[in-house]
C-alpha cells in the first residue's frame, strides 16, 4: 500500500519510508495539511537528522499537530490554542486559589468560634461546609448583626 507522502509525489511506497507511519493512503488530508505548512522534503530532512526513534514519532506528531491547528485558525495557528490554554489555566489557577483562602477562611471560622467542632468539621464534606453551612452561617450572621451568640475568641 502506498502511503498518502509517496501517492502526492508519484512514486513506489518502500516497507523503509520514513513517513508512511504518519500518512496513511486512507488520511491523505493529514499530509496536505502537514506538506503545505512544512513541506514534504523538509519532513524527510527532519527525520534523517533525528536519531532517535522516539524523538522522530514525537517530532512528527508535532509537524501534523502543528499543521492541523494552522489549517484549523489560518491566522493564530498554535499560538491561539497555546494562549487558549494559557488562559483556560490562569482561570483555574485562580478559581483554586480561591477556594484555598476560603477553606483557609472556613477552618479558622470553625476553630476560633467553636473550638470543640474540630473533629466535626473534619468529618464534615468540605463542598457541604463551602456550599451550605458556612454560606448560610455568615449570611445570617450578618443579616442579624451578630454570630449567633458564639464568642468568637472562643473558650479555653
Ligand atoms: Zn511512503
Amino acid at each position: 500500500m502506498v502511503c498518502a507522502a509517496c501517492k502526492y509525489q508519484r512514486r513506489k511506497c518502500s516497507p523503509s519510508c520514513d513517513l508512511a507511519p504518519y500518512f496513511p493512503a486512507d488520511k491523505p488530508e493529514i499530509f496536505y495539511k502537514a506538506h503545505r505548512l512544512f513541506g514534504v522534503s523538509n519532513m524527510v530532512k527532519m527525520l534523517k537528522n533525528i536519531d532517535d526513534e522516539h524523538l522522530k514519532d514525537e517530532a512528527m506528531k508535532s509537524i501534523i499537530f502543528e499543521s492541523d491547528m494552522r489549517a484549523r485558525f489560518p491566522a493564530t495557528g498554535c499560538l491561539g490554542v497555546i494562549h487558549m490554554y494559557g488562559g483556560m489555566l490562569k482561570k483555574s489557577v485562580d478559581e483554586l486559589d480561591h477556594v484555598r483562602n476560603l477553606l483557609a477562611y472556613c477552618k479558622q471560622h470553625n476553630l476560633s468560634s467553636a473550638p470543640s467542632t474540630s473533629s466535626h468539621f473534619s468529618n464534615t464534606p468540605i463542598g457541604a461546609n463551602l456550599n451550605t453551612s458556612f454560606m448560610d452561617s455568615t449570611k445570617e450572621a450578618q443579616l442579624n448583626g451578630d454570630n449567633g451568640g458564639v464568642d468568637p475568641q472562643g473558650k479555653p
